[in-house]
């Protein structure tokens, strides 16, 4: 983002504030959806998400772009803060939408989901350890293919099967997945489990996940 906010101030061009653009104002434009168009995709998702949507579906035929209100709120003296999507308000606007729904998609979970090195264990990042509270990193098994997911402070508890892991979460979510989750890459995929879950704590036994202030088991003992 830096490097296309550097790129755009050199070509000259400005913020519609006459601005110089900053890394800040190209993630508030990706993040957007006013260029999306409003397509089966981005209803999908946004009604996943808990959006308000003030259209109806058969409106959503890929042509004009989608408008979101209450994307943020400004407290006096702060900067804005950005609303979560489920308070989101969207209806269609009268103008052309450019970017298909998936691209939107990705590009807002890309820029939405921790960093996170290993392109193979879903649950990076969102994965936490039970006993001592911590992350967990991933180790891939030298025995044979697959890998584990390692508590980072190495508090003592056991290490979890990584697939096994993965599947178990999916399978947990495979009702509320759309056709696309299969289309997207890990970075996605993991924002979209992120969407639902706000961590998976594993104790050593059974998976536990965390919505909001709940906690439910997903599975039993593993
Ligand atoms: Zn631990």
């Amino acid at each position: 983002m830096s490097k296309t906010a550097e790129f755009l101030n050199k070509k000259g061009y400005t913020t519609k504030n006459n601005k110089s653009f900053t890394p800040v104002s190209i993630k508030g434009i990706l993040e957007n959806p006013v260029y999306t168009k409003a397509d089966m995709d981005i209803y999908k998702f946004l009604k996943d998400t808990g959006a308000q949507i003030y259209a109806g579906k058969s409106l959503f035929n890929g042509k004009n772009g989608i408008m979101a209100y209450k994307k943020t709120f400004q407290k006096p003296g702060k900067p804005n803060q950005k609303l979560d999507m489920a308070k989101w308000i969207i209806s269609i606007g009268q103008h052309e939408g450019i970017i298909d729904g998936i691209q939107w998609i990705q590009a807002y979970n890309t820029l939405n989901t921790p960093i996170i090195k290993n392109d193979y264990a879903l649950l990076s990042g969102i994965i936490k350890c039970g006993l001592c509270g911590s992350g967990f990193i991933t180790k891939k098994r030298s025995d044979r293919p697959g890998f584990y997911y390692i508590c980072a402070k190495k508090c003592g508890i056991k290490n979890l099967p990584g697939q096994t892991a993965d599947e178990t979460v999916l399978k947990k979510l495979k009702p509320f997945l759309s056709k696309p989750f299969l289309n997207l890459d890990i970075l996605s995929k993991r924002a979209f489990i992120y969407e639902y879950i706000q961590s998976v704590i594993w104790d050593g036994v059974s998976l536990n996940y965390c919505v909001g202030n709940n906690i439910k088991v997903i599975d039993g003992d593993i």
